[in-house]
């Protein structure tokens, strides 16, 4: 991983092949102790773990992709706080090369290729909690 801020507080990123992009961006946010950011990026990738929510048993469900090369159509989410650590929090969707797409919540993500992430720290925190009733962690605003 390597990347640099710019003056106005934006981290612009590149993943190289074999790095996961959700280890790499949590690591970066622990070094750069971000507390409130969005995340945006595309890339390729070839070994994916994509996950949906279950809102009656509370659990995710994951499916994997190995060995499959997709292009990431979007990347998208945000970085906020639990327990005053960051917590990453990534949707991501792909395409084959039959152009079909897949998507959910991201659970892992190895670069082929190359990755290219912005982070925009933003002003302020949000911290999460963690609702029984929905079984997540969520924003505390
Ligand atoms: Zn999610």
């Amino acid at each position: 991983m390597m990347y640099k801020k710019t003056k106005e507080n934006i981290l612009i990123v590149r993943l190289d092949p074999g790095e996961d992009i959700y280890q790499s961006i949590l690591k970066l946010s622990e070094q750069e102790n971000i507390a409130l950011a969005t995340v945006q990026g595309i890339g390729a990738v070839n070994d994916i773990t994509l996950g949906l929510f279950d809102p009656v048993t509370k659990e995710y469900t994951k499916k994997d992709w190995k060995n499959e090369n997709f292009e990431i159509v979007s990347l998208l989410g945000n970085i906020t706080t639990l327990d005053n650590k960051p917590y990453l929090h990534l949707h991501m969707s792909v395409a084959d090369k039959d152009g079909h797409v897949y998507g959910g919540h991201l659970n892992k993500a190895i670069i082929s290729a190359t990755g290219e992430i912005i982070v925009t720290i933003l002003d302020g925190r949000v911290d999460r909690y963690f609702d029984e009733k929905i079984g997540l962690n969520l924003f505390n605003i």
